[in-house]
């Protein structure tokens, strides 16, 4: 028990040694980071710190005071120097002079920028004002999951005192403003011995003279509430346990099934990618007595409802007879449900000014003995909702553990989730990419054309499943395309397209990676030449089973998918030149390349009224990156050439019409075209990139 403790309290991890020697812009970087680097203290992108330090103005050398606070937009944990914003201290405090009220708070955001100092680029963020009149020169905001347990009871301000005495004080819930900030001041004044204030059902303030002393009161602070918890929360969680938990491989079965099914339901305004955990916290909650009432309730804290919506959807799932098909029948009408009732609440809430509603869809999907799914517009945000509706889960623990949770009221909710200056940062950001919220997968994706078109679809915003026999190169290229595009937007899975469970079960990890699937391009292949009197009958099967049943095998799974999820899709064939035209001394691999090539147009025959489309790229003679023209191939090509294997790159140039080599980039480019919206009236489709080759011109 007592190990069990220890590791539940937070380490102080302020090093003397490294501090020593920083400035106090630098040590306010390196608070930070510690601080950050525990969810426990802080969630992801919650919370900011700051510093009040004497600089040298530029203008007149003279020594003034600056505000050092996390700008708009960043995270603590992971912040770097040119994340905080610099602000004169005596201009902030000049604001005081034209504040016109509370109901005027927020166009003080449009003077924070007037109060730059050193011409900094970096945006102020709202809470700016709340750093800056707490009269002290460390001050730490922070969303620890204990705390705020604390400030969303319904007895809040009690158990504060009951916590801390005198040294935490307790402010009712403002929304983060200009108003706050004053309000924080006003306690400072007429408490000038407190060491911090709990914010009801928002989170925690603590300063300090030092950027010592303020992280090492923060970390006391948290370990003081999780110490309480410890001996006071000691009944069974969210009041006991009345589902059982499925075995691991059952919970992964039943969501790799469910996740298409919600994405095709929520995805008609904008492609969804998802999420799914079920860890300890989550199978706690949603195996729980409570977990209707409390999921009713909603989040508490305004950075968590952000990114979850006031309220997860309870999927009707019933662990102690699992019955998915009920389940997968009863979603359309539940996800209805969930859009009516968020529909109803906008209209109840909104105010003359409100933005217009955006999606209504739930963000969070709780499964009962299974675990959590959550949608986003990209896998980044769908990961990060869930780890916000963790820290939820902790807080509800905590709070129906000691007293009664409460949520939000709902309008001061619907206030935040439509307040203007959110609407504003929503409006400033980037138009979102051609394949944003896409997901494909790519077999032979580890190879020559197969990297360069995953590279291709994840430089348009898509993410992308890699399938590959070969371990190694797989892995190669996971660790190049994620260090170019971030780690959520790939992953890989070891795929021989001729074995039918093998083609199942990666599928099914591409699904429970990211929720769905709208691309396959089916691009796994290789090459052989014999003349057919020295043909072997193994030879002859190699081709057929990699090309033809491959090709058939990844299809069928991906129709199987695309019919579930019911959101159209999108197959793109690389076949080759020698489908459409003989080739000597290759009658295996010409025969099944133009079994490739007939099977997509039955397949885009068969595709069409679900709006599924199917269309076809034939390349000639990549030679670059390309695995298949490793080795044999290229001597057996030189070979029937008569040439040596260096001259056959110039060989094909020239034999092209246009004179020109033909590079996987190139092959690349045409399978981006077919898998985007831009050939959206295209199937059944063949485009040659070839360079120029009359022989396999279509008719
Ligand atoms: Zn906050």
């Amino acid at each position: 028990m007592l190990d069990k403790h220890q590791g539940a309290r937070l380490a102080n991890l302020w090093d003397e040694g490294k501090a020593a020697g920083m400035t106090e812009p630098e040590k306010l970087l390196y608070r930070s980071n510690l601080l950050g680097s525990d969810k426990r203290i802080t969630n992801y992108g919650g919370g900011n710190t700051s510093a009040k330090v004497m600089e040298k103005d530029p203008l007149t050398g003279e020594m003034v005071e600056v505000l050092w606070v996390k700008g708009s937009g960043g995270d603590v944990g992971t912040i770097k120097m040119d994340g905080f914003s610099t602000l004169y201290m005596d201009k902030l405090r000049a604001l005081k002079g034209i504040y016109r009220g509370v109901e005027f708070e927020d166009e003080m955001v449009g003077y924070l920028p007037h109060c730059t100092f050193n011409l900094n680029p970096r945006a102020a963020s709202i809470d700016t004002p709340l750093h800056a009149y707490v009269p002290k020169p460390h001050v730490d905001h922070m969303h620890p999951d204990a705390i705020i347990a604390i400030a969303a009871s319904k007895n809040s301000r009690e158990l504060t005192s009951r916590i801390f005495g005198d040294e935490i004080g307790w402010l009712p819930w403002k929304r983060p403003g200009y108003e706050l900030g004053l309000w924080l001041e006003k306690f400072c004044q007429e408490n000038p011995d407190a060491r911090g204030v709990v914010l009801e059902s928002h989170g925690l303030f603590t300063w300090g003279d030092t950027a010592k002393e303020a992280y090492e009161t923060t970390i006391e602070i948290i370990n003081r509430a999780i110490a309480w918890f410890e001996t006071e929360n000691t009944g069974p969680a969210f009041g006991g346990q009345s589902k059982p938990v499925l075995a691991a491989a059952d919970r992964a079965a039943i969501a790799k099934k469910l996740m298409p099914v919600i994405r095709g339901l929520i995805s008609a305004g904008e492609s969804k990618v998802g999420h799914f955990d079920d860890g300890q916290a989550v199978l706690d909650f949603v195996t729980s007595t409570s977990l209707e009432p409390l999921a009713a309730l909603g989040t508490s804290c305004p950075d968590h409802f952000l990114r979850t919506k006031i309220r997860p959807l309870v999927v009707d799932f019933d662990p102690t007879q699992p019955d998915v098909g009920k389940t997968l029948a009863g979603l359309p009408e539940a996800i209805a449900t969930y859009r009516a009732d968020y529909a109803a609440y906008y209209e109840r809430c909104k105010r003359a000014d409100s933005p217009a509603m955006r999606d209504p869809n739930a963000v969070v999907y709780l499964v009962p003995g299974v675990g959590m799914i959550t949608f986003a517009k990209d896998k980044a945000t769908a990961r990060i909702s869930a780890e916000f509706y963790i820290n939820a889960i902790n807080v509800m623990r905590g709070a129906s553990g000691v007293s009664t949770y409460v949520g939000l009221p709902e309008q001061e909710a619907f206030d935040i989730e439509y307040w203007l200056l959110e609407e504003a940062k929503l409006q400033r950001m980037p138009k979102p990419k051609s394949l944003a919220g896409r997901i494909a997968l790519v077999t032979g994706g580890a190879g020559g054309i197969g990297k360069a078109t995953a590279n291709r679809l994840m430089q348009e915003g898509a993410c992308v499943v890699l399938a590959d026999i070969d371990e190694t190169a797989l892995e190669a290229a996971q660790t190049e395309l994620s260090t170019r595009y971030g780690k959520d937007f790939v992953r890989s899975v070891n795929m021989n397209v001729t074995s039918e469970a093998a083609v199942e079960s990666g599928f099914g990890d591409a699904l429970l990676a990211f929720g769905g699937l709208d691309i396959l391009v089916s691009n796994a292949g290789l090459a052989t030449s014999a003349a057919v009197e020295d043909t072997t009958l193994a030879l002859w099967n190699k081709n057929m089973d990699i090309l033809a049943t491959g090709y058939f095998l990844v299809s069928r799974e991906a129709f199987r998918i695309f019919r579930n999820q019911k959101a159209g899709g999108n197959v793109v064939f690389v076949a080759s030149k020698n489908g459409l035209a003989a080739s000597p001394g290759a009658s295996a691999y010409c025969t099944a390349k133009a079994a490739e090539i007939h099977l997509a147009r039955c397949l885009a025959l068969e595709g069409a009224s679900a709006q599924i489309r199917v269309n076809v790229v034939n390349p000639d003679a990549v030679l670059r990156g390309s695995k298949i023209w490793t080795g044999e191939w290229k001597e057996q090509r030189a070979a029937a050439y008569k040439m040596d294997v260096d001259e056959l790159e110039a060989h094909y140039r020239e034999r092209s019409m246009l004179k020109l080599s033909v590079f996987p980039e190139d092959i690349a480019e045409a399978i981006y075209f077919l898998a985007s919206d831009m050939s959206a009236k295209s199937t059944g489709n063949i485009v040659n990139v070839d360079a120029g080759n009359a022989q396999s011109f279509t008719r």
